[in-house]
């Protein structure tokens, strides 16, 4: 053999997808990737996430999950958990004893959460105190247009849903940073501290109202919220209000190969998740896509991968055929769906290249997450790889590893540890991703692509 023989056999040759894609695959990814960008802007966090599902499954022929129910292959259910969280499922023609195809992902996002009483009046501005929701670089969230999305409980347990700064007519709202003629200390801080938690405070209005007194502005504020969802101060104690980046997800650059949104972490591999299952004929084993929360501040909670609400929603399903629920867990599959950190050279000091996954080179599996010695990882083993390997090239899906920035750089974790420690055999996989958790992140239209086509072959697995 020649020595160029002998390359092409024996070393691996990592090419851009853009090599492999099809002309009909392309005209797909380009129409998947227009649905992809309608979801990301009707769902910014996981309850817009889960309200959408609910109601796409129900129009695909879903039923809402019962009790003792009977359920036969074909069927396809869904689990709304709470309205932040939710299970579908396509029942097999397979015993659930075999086990179900899994794929997780999770719909909440990093973001400013408003506090239990969020409302006040500081010289004639008034503004939201806010507590952030997963880990931000706070600094990025000053001098962004912002919008206020989430729902609140009034006295009468009556809910109102708040949504301001998306519609094009809506004001918007803005935490300030500080002007860069005045910057001389705040620049010489290091980055974490140049905006602390408690500066992320939210413009609301600087009008105040006719009238003697202090606080003319807050009250002006209250009134205009009274006016239009009649709420009062107190309601804030019993609502869930979060101000997100205002805006919709759009095409970036001259090939508009990429996507610009808030939230595609992840997001991105729940639309991914969730696609395949809608028009699914009947699997051989059943197929099973979770969109949990919580995810970004450890999984933690009723609605994050760690509650039971996984295992009641799967023992429905279980008793309905008379299996064990740890008979069906030992024989399970999970994609733990979620994104990595693509390659970016503009830092690429932080990343080893020869294991980080890059824009366009399709779904990236991360065996391992973690930080330092692996600490906290959940590890897939060379069985699992072999499996997802295996079960990827079967289905003509572009893959390559990933891996999180190099060894002692940082770290991180997903829903794949809690999937393994119910006995699940767990790989992470997902779309790399630029600026992970800044405001605008950024993913490939192929890899999105290539990322949905990879949850259809662990489904049809
Ligand atoms: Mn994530
Ligand atoms: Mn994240």
């Amino acid at each position: 053999m020649t020595t160029e023989e002998l390359r092409q056999s024996l070393l691996r040759n990592p090419k851009n997808g853009y090599t492999q894609l099809s002309a009909q695959q392309r005209e797909e990814m380009e129409a998947y990737c227009k649905r992809y960008m309608a979801f990301m802007d009707a769902c910014k966090t996981e309850r817009e996430a889960t309200t959408w599902t609910v109601a796409t499954c129900q129009a695909h022929g879903f039923k809402e999950i019962k009790p003792g129910m009977e359920l036969n292959p074909g069927d396809k259910v869904y689990y709304n958990n709470r309205g932040k969280s939710i299970i579908v499922a396509v029942i097999g023609s397979e015993s659930l004893y075999w086990g179900a195809n899994i794929c997780a992902a999770h719909v909440d996002s990093p973001r400013m959460d408003l506090k239990p009483n969020p409302l006040y009046e500081s010289d004639e501005i008034a503004y939201f105190k806010t507590h952030y929701y997963g880990g931000i670089k706070k600094y990025q969230w000053t001098a962004v247009p912002l919008a206020i999305h989430g729902v609140v409980y009034r006295k009468d347990n009556t809910v109102v849903t708040v949504t301001v700064g998306e519609d094009d007519n809506d004001p918007v709202f803005f935490v300030s940073d500080l002007l860069i003629h005045l910057s001389a200390d705040q620049l010489q801080k290091p980055a974490a501290k140049v905006i602390e938690g408690e500066q992320l405070n939210v413009i609301l209005g600087t009008e105040p109202l006719e009238g003697e007194g202090s606080d003319l502005v807050k009250l002006h504020v209250m009134k205009l919220l009274n006016e239009k969802y009649g709420i009062i101060e107190a309601d804030f104690q019993s609502a869930e209000l979060t101000i997100v980046p205002a805006g919709k997800c759009r095409e970036v650059g001259l090939d508009r190969s990429l996507l610009a949104a808030y939230g595609h972490d992840d997001r991105v591999c729940a639309f991914a998740e969730i696609e395949p299952l809608l028009n699914m004929g009947t699997p051989t084993h059943t197929a099973v896509c979770i969109l949990a929360d919580k995810e970004e501040i450890g999984s933690v909670g009723v609605s994050g991968m760690q509650s039971q609400a996984f295992e009641y929603f799967m023992g429905i399903l279980c008793e309905s055929q008379n299996v064990k629920l740890a008979d069906c867990f030992a024989h399970s599959f999970c994609l733990s769906a979620d994104v990595s950190n693509a390659f970016d050279p503009n830092f690429a000091e932080t990343c080893d290249r020869r294991n980080n996954s890059f824009l366009n080179y399709g779904v990236a599996i991360c065996k391992y997450t973690g930080s330092r010695g692996k600490g906290g990882a959940s590890d897939a083993s060379a069985e699992v790889m072999g499996h997802i390997r295996t079960t990827l090239d079967n289905a003509g899906v572009i893959w390559q590893m990933a891996t999180l920035g190099k060894v002692d750089q940082g770290g991180g974790g997903t829903v794949a540890a809690y999937m393994a420690n119910r006995n699940i055999d767990t790989v992470d996989a997902g779309v790399p991703v630029l600026c992970m958790h800044a405001p605008m992140e950024l993913v490939s239209k192929l890899d999105c692509y290539m990322t949905m086509l990879a949850c259809q072959a662990v489904y049809q697995a």
